[in-house]
């Protein structure tokens, strides 16, 4: 099966191969045709499935053709990072159909987002706090919306944005076309899909878990060894690029400075910083000048990045809807991926809620100098060593040999023993 099936204009056709995909997603599978037909479409998937492309292939299809420079697409998403994502995917997916796409998000100067819309944009993609303050000011036209998304609208309603959504809805044509898509499904969520979808098409991509192709360890260690342990676990684990997550914006920063001034390629993302410093971090993420990226739960949501293959809870999510958001940032489009997960005496709840989802998909590590509480002795044990990496690929150049000449007196990490515990 590959995309022809779905008929699109050559010029579509065109960016799909000039992103290089071959064989649509599950998602893609399921929700391109109904979209096509102009059906509303309610869509549960977990993260990195590729539901961008599904809602903005359809877009683009029913864009080519008809008005141009009127805003007949809105796209509603939490984050700057997402409504970003969703732009970009708009520009290499939609680069030879000549359709306009713009962002709208707060943190920046409003002026040029309305420079932009003056000149006519075909495709809107938006975080519903700016996009209602443009509704005020009058600088926004949404008469001529025909589709409409709400994307990662749990998101929506963990961050608050729930009623934005309800005054934005208000403002918005009647009969047009609606999707909605969703990791979860609390029953918020729930209740404005039955407000915004018509007799909908429910397309769901496995159950709502964190990705199959993650692996899943709990590493129980004290509070204060924390920032310890992490380091020991980088130089010790063949790694591509880490995503680090912590619970707040301070910390994100402490930790990331923490492991810049220690040697490896690292920086923070966080919501204090500016947009533009955001973007250099991610950018700089991307494209492989930092290995490592200590983030929040917020900034780091639709952070695409190819190639994640260590997800490490610093501090443990809140939930296990949390957890399935901050993994799927591992494991995209069938890749796979490891989750390690930090958990301190403290983090019993949390680590309760993400042991029933994960169930016995879940490895607990124990490694000795890190966590003096565990009564390992009453467990059954299955040893396995990370071995010891001498040429961290995670350090730069100059740090491993500053390290080397300090080394000479210490006792090596090999002295100490990981234990896994299933
Ligand atoms: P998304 O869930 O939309 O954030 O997509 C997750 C990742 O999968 C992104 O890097 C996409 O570029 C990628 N992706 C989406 N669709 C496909 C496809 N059909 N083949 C390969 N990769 C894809």
């Amino acid at each position: 099966m590959n995309f022809e099936k779905f008929n699109l204009h050559s010029n579509i056709s065109a960016g799909v191969q000039a992103i290089g995909y071959t064989v649509p997603t599950p998602i893609q599978l399921q929700s391109i045709p109904p979209i096509l037909d102009g059906k509303d479409v309610l869509g549960l998937a977990q993260t990195g499935t590729g539901k961008t492309a599904a809602f903005v292939l359809p877009i683009l299809q029913r864009l080519v053709q008809g008005r141009r420079g009127v805003i007949r697409a809105l796209i509603i998403a939490p984050t700057r990072e997402l409504t970003e994502q969703t732009h970009q995917a708009v520009g290499v997916l939609g680069r030879k159909t000549k359709l306009r796409s713009a962002t709208i998000y707060g943190g920046v100067n409003i002026q040029p987002q309305i420079s932009t819309l003056r000149r006519g944009v075909d495709i809107v993609s938006a975080c519903p706090g700016r996009l209602l303050d443009h509704i005020n000011r009058g600088t926004i036209d949404l008469s001529g919306v025909e589709v409409l998304v709400l994307d990662e609208a749990d998101l929506m309603f963990d961050m608050g944005f729930l009623p934005d959504i309800k005054k934005i809805l208000k403002r918005l044509p009647t009969g047009r076309q609606a999707l909605l898509f969703s990791a979860t499904m609390p029953d918020a969520v729930r209740s404005l899909a039955n407000q915004v979808l018509k007799d909908p098409v429910r397309v769901q991509i496995g159950p709502t878990t964190p990705a199959d192709t993650v692996s899943h360890t709990f590493y129980p260690v004290e509070t204060h060894l924390k920032t310890a342990l992490l380091k020991n676990i980088l130089n010790t684990t063949e790694t591509g690029p880490v995503l680090v997550f912590t619970r707040t914006k301070m910390r994100a920063k402490t930790i990331g400075y923490k492991l810049e001034k220690s040697g490896y390629d690292a920086t923070a993302l966080h919501g204090n910083m500016s947009q533009n410093k955001r973007q250099k971090a991610l950018d700089g993420f991307r494209s492989g000048r930092y290995k490592i990226l200590v983030a929040t739960d917020v900034a780091a949501r639709g952070i695409d990045v190819r190639g994640v293959s260590h997800v490490i809870n610093y501090d443990i999510p809140d939930s296990a809807n949390a957890y399935t958001h901050r993994i799927g940032r591992t494991g995209r489009a069938c890749e796979t991926g490891d989750a390690f997960t930090f958990v301190t005496s403290m983090d019993k709840g949390p680590a309760f809620s993400i042991t029933r989802v994960l169930g016995n998909k879940l490895k607990h590590c124990v490694m000795e100098d890190f966590d003096t509480s565990l009564p390992v002795c009453e467990r059954k044990v299955v040893r396995k060593s990370h071995g010891v990496q001498r040429n961290n690929p995670n350090r730069s150049a100059k740090a491993k040999s500053n390290t080397r000449s300090r080394q000479k007196n210490r006792p090596t990490a090999a002295t100490r023993r990981n234990t896994f515990i299933n």
